[in-house]
C-alpha cells in the first residue's frame, strides 16, 4: 500500500521559488522568483513513503 508523505523538497507545496534570469531588451536582464514545479514530486506535493521507512 502506498503510504505518501509530504514531500521534503517542496514542504508540501507541490512548487517552490527560483530565481531565474529574464531576457529582457529594454532594461537589459534581470532575476525574477518564479514558482517552478518540484520534480521530485511532480507538482502534487507528496511522495512516496521510502521503503525502509514502513512500518507494519
Ligand atoms: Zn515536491
Amino acid at each position: 500500500m502506498i503510504d505518501p508523505i509530504e514531500c521534503p523538497d517542496c514542504e508540501g507545496q507541490g512548487e517552490y521559488p527560483q530565481e531565474m534570469a529574464v531576457i529582457d531588451y529594454t532594461r537589459g536582464g534581470y532575476l525574477e522568483d518564479r514558482m517552478a514545479e518540484c520534480p521530485r514530486c511532480e507538482g502534487l506535493g507528496l511522495v512516496e513513503k521510502p521503503e525502509d521507512e514502513y512500518d507494519d
